[in-house]
Order: structure tokens, then sequence, then C-alpha cells
């Protein structure tokens, strides 16, 4: 039911922005949302007091909507210092001349002041302290003029006082909610991001070596709980060094990287893949016996086989994989037993000519 709602918030507070990780992203929200709100209060006040004919109030309003709107503009076509400063500066003018003028200062409009310093600690960064100071100065200015002043509503009953007072309590309530979901749920967004960028190795945009060797822990622990098979594989570039020497370490760089995607591609889903360091790449194939092992890999050394990879000259890298493959067996007790099998298999492969397959199995 919250689903469409979500998705219109999301849509009004991104208007504009592309970027998903950018550094402001979460000031540009709050101040996108400080506006929409601002635009919210400023119909409201029309709709408020043009039957009441009110109107220098009307006015008022009229131009808090239309400067509103401007700085929504500004926010949204990368105009954000701007935007960022009309939004107090408005606003600290509106609960002024609203609260000493025309509500008076017993209506305590002047709460609202707290949007604005909440605001203000959002949005400004450690280099604009300069601003952040003064608007906090003036907003602390502002609040004990009206604390300590008696001015009498000009256009407002006690009774409209009290709903003045009730709508500033919810518009503050709403305000501190909404902001400190958009803050908590841009940490949460970033810190996933952070995660995803720390287990990410960068060239070839497999899992690096820590998480495909959490990967690996986690695997072989599950397996031995249940008491299934579980089959590890350690994948190595054969000649690499070679191919750096004749086409250059870019050539290089791109192999490893074609070669990754196609890897990544040919395993079956419940594989997990990851680079374990140079050109040397770990498969671990959960619930899965030697045999079916040796057709997946077998696979992917004939799918590596057949690439034609092209160097920015045209020229075409001929590429092979040698594999060692092992399996845990009812003795293994670490899962670097396996790995250390895997590896014996690689060398073996290696030494029988490259570009083929050594089965192990752990003892
Ligand atoms: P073998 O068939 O026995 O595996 O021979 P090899 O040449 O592949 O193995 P060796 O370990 O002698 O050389 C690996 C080379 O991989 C050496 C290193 O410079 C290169 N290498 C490691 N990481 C990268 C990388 O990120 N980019 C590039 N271009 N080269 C890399
Ligand atoms: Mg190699
Ligand atoms: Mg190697």
């Amino acid at each position: 039911m919250f689903t469409p709602i979500k998705k219109v918030t999301k849509t009004l507070l991104n208007l504009g922005f592309e970027e998903e990780y950018g550094n402001d992203l979460n000031q540009k929200h709050v101040v996108n949302f400080s506006y929409l709100l601002f635009c919210a209060t400023s119909v409201l006040m029309l709709v408020l007091f043009v039957p009441r004919e009110v109107h220098s109030l009307v006015t008022l309003s009229a131009l808090g909507l239309v400067i509103a709107l401007i700085g929504l503009k500004y926010n949204q076509t990368g105009r954000f210092t701007q935007a960022q400063l009309i939004m107090p500066l408005v606003k600290i003018g509106q609960i002024g001349l609203f609260s000493l003028m025309y509500f008076g200062t017993a209506s305590h409009f002047h709460w609202l002041l707290l949007n604005v310093v909440a605001y203000t600690f959002v949005v400004f960064r450690a280099d604009q302290r300069i601003a952040k100071y003064w608007i906090l100065i003036t907003c602390a200015l502002l609040f004990l003029i009206c604390e300590f002043t008696n001015t009498k509503g000009v256009y407002l009953t006690v009774q409209d006082q009290r709903v003045v007072i009730l709508s500033v309590f919810f518009a503050i309530a709403f305000y501190f909610t909404v902001v400190i979901h958009l803050v908590m749920n841009r940490l949460k967004s970033v810190n996933q991001h952070l995660r995803v960028l720390a287990e990410k190795d960068e060239l070839t945009g497999l899992a690096n070596r820590r998480k495909v060797l959490a990967d690996a822990v986690n695997i072989f622990a599950d397996s031995v709980i249940n008491r299934d098979q579980c089959v590890f594989a350690i994948v190595d570039l054969d000649h690499f060094k070679k191919i750096n020497d004749t086409f250059g370490h870019e050539a290089g760089d791109l192999v490893l990287f074609e070669v990754s995607t196609l890897m990544a591609s040919v395993i079956r889903s419940q594989d997990k893949i990851g680079r374990y360091g140079g050109e040397e790449f770990i498969v671990i194939m959960p619930n899965t016996t030697l045999r079916e092992a040796e057709y997946v890999m077998e696979h992917l050394r004939q799918s590596v086989e057949a690439m034609e990879i092209k160097t920015d000259k045209g020229i075409i890298v001929p590429v092979t994989i040698s594999i060692g493959v092992a399996s845990i067996t009812p003795k293994t007790s670490r899962y670097e037993e396996i790995l250390a099998q895997a590896d014996k298999g690689l060398y073996e492969a290696k030494h029988s000519g490259r570009n083929r397959i050594s089965i192990q199995s752990a003892r």
C-alpha cells in the first residue's frame, strides 16, 4: 500500500539528481524536502487567508511559494549553494514577520525556527561553517526576541492561536521525522555500497580474495554440517606473463577482465567465483560431485580457449587456462586442505602441458 507513496516521494526528492552516491546527496534531499514542505505550507496559508481576504498575508504567502519554487529549481539545476542559502533566509524572514506582526508571539509560531536549526545542521558542510553560524545566531536572536516580547496577534483569535501552536508542533515533528529518516536511509545505502566495494575486485569486477575466501569458509562449513559434497577449483591463466610481455600490460588487463566476465557467466548460479590474486581465480561449487564439477570446469576451459580477445590494435590474443579441482572428503577438517589439494591439481595440470584440468580429492 505504501509502495506508490514511497515511489512518488523518492521521485520528488531525487528530482534533478542522477548520481546515486554523490557526497552531498543527503543534503540535496533535505534541501529538496524543505522546499517541498515550504511550498505545501505556502499553499496552505493561501487556502487559509484568501477566503479571509487578508491581502498582505496572501501576498506574503504567494511570494513564499514563488521563492520556494525558485529554490527547488536552483537545487535541481545544480545551483545547490544558492538553493541551500535561500531556504533558511526566507524561512527566518517569514517566521519573524508572521510571529511578530501577524500571529503574535503568543501563537508560538517562532518555534518553527527549530526546523531551520535542524536544516542548518544537516545541510551545511564543514567548509560552510560561517554561513551555518550566522544562520544559527540569527535564529537564536529572533527566537529570544519572540520569547521576550509580547506582540498581540492582529488577525488571530485565541482559538486560532491554538490551531497555530498545534500546526507548528506537527510541522516540527514531521520535519524531524522525515529528516532523520532521510539521513538513516542514506547511511544504510552508503554502508551497503561500501560493503559491495570492499568485496569487489576492481579490475575484473569479481569478488576479491577476501570475499571469495569468506564464501569458501561458509560453504565449506555448510557442507560439513549437512554432509554435502563440495568442490573447490583453482583456475590459472597459462603463460600470462608472456601475454603481458608480448601485447603489453594493458592488453593483459583486458584479457583478465574478459576472461573473468566469461567465467562468471559460464559457472552455475549456485557457484561462487573470485580473484585469488594476479591471474588466479577460485571457483567454489557447493552441493556438487567431482564428476559434475569436472563437467562444469571442462566447459569453462573450452569456453576460454574459444575466446577471441582483440587488443586495441586488432590483434587476437590466444588465452587458455589450467584448472586444479578438489573435493571435500569425510576426513577434511579445514577448507585450506581442499584449497591445497586444488593447488596441487593446478601444479599437475601445468606440468602435464597446461590448458587442462587435473582432479584431486582431499585426503
Ligand atoms: P603459468 O602458465 O605457469 O601460470 O605462467 P604465467 O606466466 O601465467 O605465471 P607467472 O606467475 O610466471 O606470471 C603471472 C603474471 O601475471 C606476472 C604478473 O606480472 C602478471 N599479473 C598479475 N596481476 C596482473 C594484473 O592485474 N594485470 C596484468 N596485466 N598482469 C598481471
Ligand atoms: Mg599463470
Ligand atoms: Mg599464477
